[in-house]
């Protein structure tokens, strides 16, 4: 069990600062997703860890030891890339034990071990197939099992689900969660998706433009974004400007009765937040915190309506039940339930 301490971590390449400062603490076990849109620096930090690229500046520590001078063969951390990169001419069972032929293990140990983890990434009895012969999604699980037979200590995982199509890429965030939670191997997976990283991590480390934005569960980033860009990458864009002053907000719309305790954001000038998931569109005559808006569309989704309503000038989505109805330019009273409203700061 290896814990992972990434500090001030900067790489710069000529006029690029692809990964500026950054400060992390990856607890022995746990499974954090480096989130961010592509170019972000996810892939440029992995290889700082596995120790295939030099930090202009600052250090990554296993264990609480600087490791930035270990070659990558004494590192224990092993990658998956998005392509897996298994040898075509060779078995599955060769290819699955290439690292331990590396590091001389007997004959028979490495059968054992190769078998053992064809079974654990659900390829029991594949060893004597070509890699040219097995689809995408058996592919990578091959390129899974090659990683996880050396006995790592810290697990790399580039975008390894990018070329799956969605039904396998489901399939396989269970596997690796699975495999993670039942080898306990310290995890990073990298992935520009949202959801992905929701579903898997114990922790995600959200970064733009090379710098850490939010390191948090991922509760976290739906009740409690760090800034307005954060709340937009999780697909939540509605905004109220207003005036914090305590317990409630003053805004064009009126006051906003507020949880004090939850804020992280001082007295003056913020906007307001409420998911689109956690405002009200049917509230009782008498309830707290309502204010006027202004029905712009609403499309039936299925399972849910998504309506669009002007609120002050800003346009908001709403998730409202599959039965909601209203009319276009309808004005309705909704609710910003009190626990539900985050502030933010304005930037
Ligand atoms: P991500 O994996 O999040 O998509 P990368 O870490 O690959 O992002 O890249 C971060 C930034 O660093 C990008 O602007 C990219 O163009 C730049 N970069 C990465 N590797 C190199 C390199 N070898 N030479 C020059 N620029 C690079
Ligand atoms: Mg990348």
């Amino acid at each position: 069990m290896t814990s992972v301490v990434l500090r001030d971590l900067t790489r710069r390449f000529e006029n690029v600062t692809a990964v500026d400062r950054l400060n992390l603490e990856i607890n022995s076990g746990e499974l954090v997703a480096f989130l961010g849109p592509s170019g972000c620096g996810k892939t440029t930090t992995l290889r700082m860890i596995t120790g295939l690229l030099l930090p202009s500046s600052g250090d990554v520590l296993f264990d609480d030891r600087s490791i930035v001078t270990v070659p990558t063969e004494k590192r224990g951390a092993v990658m998956v890339f998005q392509k897996h990169l298994l040898f075509p001419t060779i078995s599955v069972g060769q290819n699955v034990g290439f690292g331990l032929r590396m590091q001389k293990v007997e004959k028979k140990e490495m059968d054992r071990r190769v078998s053992e983890m064809l079974e654990l990434v659900k390829l029991p009895g594949f060893e004597n197939r070509r890699a040219h012969q097995l689809s995408g999604g058996q592919q990578q699980r091959v390129a899974l099992a090659r990683a996880l037979v050396v006995h790592p200590k810290v697990l790399l995982l580039d975008e390894p689900l990018a070329n799956l199509d969605a039904n396998l890429r489901l399939e396989m965030r269970e596997l690796i969660r699975h495999i993670q939670r039942e080898l306990g191997i310290t995890t990073v997976f990298v992935t520009h998706d949202q959801e992905e990283a929701v579903m898997l991590a114990d922790r995600i480390a959200l970064m733009f433009d090379g710098v850490l934005q939010q390191y948090d569960v991922p509760q976290a980033f739906y009740q409690q974004p760090s800034s307005v860009r954060v709340a937009h990458f999780f697909r939540n864009d509605n905004l109220l400007g207003g005036t914090r002053r305590g317990d409630q907000v003053e805004t064009a719309l009126g006051v906003l009765q507020i949880d004090a305790a939850r804020q992280r954001i001082l007295d003056g000038a913020v906007l307001v937040t409420v998911r689109p998931e956690d405002v009200n569109l049917t509230p009782n005559p008498e309830a707290g915190n309502c204010v006027e808006a202004k029905v712009l569309l609403q499309v039936y989704m299925g399972t849910h309506t998504q309506v669009q309503l002007d609120v002050a000038g800003h346009t908001w989505l709403v998730h409202g039940t599959a039965d909601f109805q209203a009319r276009v330019g309808d004005p309705i009273r909704i609710q910003l339930p009190q626990p539900r409203i985050w502030l933010l700061p304005v930037s």
